[in-house]
């Protein structure tokens, strides 16, 4: 029984809460969903209404809501001890956490700097690259490059190497400036090729070409690799991540992945850069490290990057980076509970299946009049409408088309969330293939509802 009906609750959170990335106007005209408890692939508000959790809880969800033994990993934890050591003091979680991040990590990347969020996984990652360079007497290189369309965050750093407008542009006078490679986003090709075949190939040759002329002034290069999440789901071509990484080699530059979204399984590999045997020298993961439990976070590096920060205490080689939640032992007994269940339950040889299933109704959708373009790494999707499919006319923003659609799609019990003109499919990765179906027929509808 609850102790407050859900009108109270609309009400409270409506006068007292202010909702990230919501236009607070158009939530107050409102009337929210109460989400009150999770039970598998779905969500469940205060009026007992089941929704199948098509986003994954903002893309982190991984064995389903509240699995029985990541649920006792954190209550064994709470009764052992709730708060953060790492600030002069070892922790058993926080160290076995890392032990396991490291044995299934690219190999070479072998320490691990934890936090609590994917912004400052990344702010951490291009902090510790500049600091870097500087003790390695490099001290011309100082600035970074990055894709268009990129989302690392939204902290200061974060959003200096992002490169989604829309979201960073009112900061721009707060931001350092960074360098711009063109994203490969070949249905909408930055080059304007026309041969859809080469398109990652161009933007590589465009990368190259801005490597060399700074390769004396850049530190690092960012990359969202194999998919880029909120600037629409845009897949890379196959090969893209490894010339990347070659052309960081060629150019002394260092690379930071962010796998903040693609990390732990989500793309079918662990980790996205597997898929092209690359390792970085800086990975960023967040969100699945905890099957998007509790906030946790962490920045793995190589022996080659951390020695660099070796000295006398004198030389002012420590890294003065830390935040008091850094490491907290509840959130990372989450996270092994969460690995455990990983091998235990063969969750990548499980994915499988569902992969091809959602290919092929993927590709099934672009017979939809207003469908341009879908594109899949792994269980993510993207489904990107359009106006006008012989000319790629976009709907324009104000029209909302892709909010309609997720709304639509609430009255056959899915949750959605898109991303501008993109439906997002990004469902926990334990959705069953019986869910996957009602979560791909139900945009299927919601599309065809809305659109023609
Ligand atoms: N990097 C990527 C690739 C992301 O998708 C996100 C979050 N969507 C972030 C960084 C930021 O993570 P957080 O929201 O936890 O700060």
């Amino acid at each position: 029984m609850n102790k407050y009906d859900t009108q109270t609750l609309q009400e409270y959170d409506r006068r007292y809460v202010w909702h990230p990335f919501t236009q607070m106007k158009e939530w107050e005209e409102d009337e929210p969903i109460v989400i009150e408890r999770g039970e598998g692939s779905f969500l469940i508000d205060t009026d007992g209404t089941r929704y199948l959790d098509g986003v994954a809880a903002i893309w982190t969800n991984v064995h389903g809501h509240c699995k029985k033994e990541i649920n006792e990993a954190i209550k064994a934890q709470v009764d052992r001890l709730e708060h953060s050591t790492l600030l002069g003091l070892a922790g058993e979680q926080p160290a076995l956490l890392a032990k396991r991040l490291v044995d299934i990590a690219p190999p070479g990347l072998c320490k691990v700097f934890y936090s609590d969020n994917g912004s400052t996984a990344v702010e951490i990652a291009v902090k510790m690259a500049f600091q870097y360079q500087q003790h390695k007497g490099h001290t011309g290189k100082t600035k970074f490059i990055s894709f268009t369309n990129a989302y690392h965050g939204d902290t200061v750093g974060a959003m200096s190497v992002g490169g989604i407008d829309i979201y960073h542009d009112v900061y721009s006078p707060l931001l350092f400036p960074t360098i711009k490679a063109p994203a490969p986003y070949c249905y909408r090709c930055p080059m304007e090729t026309s041969d859809s075949s080469s398109c990652g190939k161009v933007c590589l040759k465009e990368l190259e070409r801005l490597m060399a002329d700074h390769a004396h002034e850049l530190a690092a290069l960012v990359i969202e690799p194999r998919v880029q999440g909120a600037g629409g789901m845009i897949t890379q071509p196959e090969g893209f991540v490894r010339t990347v990484r070659e052309l960081c080699n060629k150019y002394d530059v260092l690379m930071i992945a962010d796998e903040v979204a693609v990390g732990f399984g989500r793309t079918g590999a662990m980790f996205a850069c597997e898929k092209e045997g690359v390792t970085p020298d800086l990975m960023a993961l967040s969100k699945g490290i905890t099957a998007g439990y509790l906030p946790l976070a962490a920045t793995l590096t190589t022996q080659q990057v951390y020695n660099a920060f070796l000295g006398e205490y004198r030389e002012l080689k420590t890294f003065f980076h830390g935040h008091t939640f850094t490491g907290n032992p509840i959130a990372c007994a989450a996270a092994l509970a969460s690995l455990d269940l990983i091998e235990k339950e063969q969750l990548l040889a499980n994915l499988q299946p569902k992969i091809e299933y959602l290919k092929d109704r993927l590709n099934s959708l672009k017979s939809l009049v207003h469908v341009g373009d879908v594109r899949q790494e792994g269980l993510i999707g993207g489904i990107e409408l359009v106006r006008n499919r012989a000319t790629k006319e976009s709907y324009h923003w104000e029209e909302r088309i892709g909010v309609l659609v997720c709304r639509a799609a609430r009255k056959h019990g899915i949750f959605l969330r898109p991303l501008g003109n993109i439906i997002v499919v990004f469902p926990p990765l334990s959705i069953s293939l019986a869910e996957l179906k009602q979560l791909m027929d139900g945009i299927e509808a919601s599309i065809r509802e809305v659109t023609e």
